[in-house]
């Protein structure tokens, strides 16, 4: 348990919020979505902690692994738990998009093994969604929620260095570009993550007034 003092908790600067992922693409882009909170990581409070996603929806793995972070750190932590859903693939990898192919391929070979198993599939199979599912609970037992989705399609072949995951082959028709050619502002006004933001944002300050200080 870390005492919310050592990590600098002030009523006036605001409680600290502990962001429970070590996706360093995943910390970039919460620290971008939520400028107005005191983002801890993991690494910030040495806490090192595993949590199995054993659920079966974007919702209940958000929510076991904040309330896991709650619990292990003292501090209100906020989690999400995305993926991917391709319709010629019925839906696959979801919610297990991290671990797709096994734990023997990295972001790159996973992106191609959807390649290959998309090799075969008619344009409209090649239909796609990034989902998120943000969860802020506190360590008493409160917590909120806020969803996101952003649609494409899966592209040819990868494109692009930015983001992480499966944004090189995520095509977003509006901008004929792949997720990791738009620029991380681009993609963080309209990504899945940026769509949960924006819905759990009104909710914080009512759920977790000490997060916004002493006012
Ligand atoms: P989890 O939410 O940590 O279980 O992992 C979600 C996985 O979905 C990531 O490891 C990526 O493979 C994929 N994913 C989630 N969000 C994104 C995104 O914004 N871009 C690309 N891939 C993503």
């Amino acid at each position: 348990m870390i005492d919310p003092r050592s990590a600098e908790a002030s009523a006036e600067a605001g409680a600290p919020l502990m962001l429970a992922t070590t996706n360093p693409g995943k910390l970039r882009e919460f620290r971008r979505l939520f400028p107005d909170l005191r983002l801890l990581s993991p690494a910030d409070l040495q806490l090192q902690l595993t949590v199995a996603e054993t659920g079966t929806t974007f919702h209940q793995n958000a929510a076991i692994k904040a309330r896991a972070f709650a619990r292990a750190s003292g501090l209100i932590s906020m989690a999400d738990d995305s993926g991917l859903e391709v319709d010629g693939l019925g839906g696959d990898p979801g919610v297990r998009s991290a671990r797709y192919g096994g734990d023997g391929l990295d972001d790159a070979g996973r992106c191609l093994l959807l390649l290959q198993n998309l090799s075969s599939a008619a344009p409209d199979q090649r239909k796609a969604r990034f989902r998120c599912c943000i969860v802020a609970a506190a360590p008493d037992g409160r917590v909120c929620r806020g969803d996101g989705t952003c649609e494409g399609v899966i592209g040819p072949r990868p494109e692009g260095e930015s983001g992480f995951g499966y944004d090189p082959v995520f095509v977003l028709p509006r901008f004929g570009k792949t997720m990791a050619q738009l620029a991380p502002e681009v993609k963080n006004q309209i990504s899945h993550r940026a769509g949960a933001a924006e819905h759990i944002r009104p909710f914080l300050p009512s759920v977790f007034p000490e997060l916004a200080g002493s006012a």
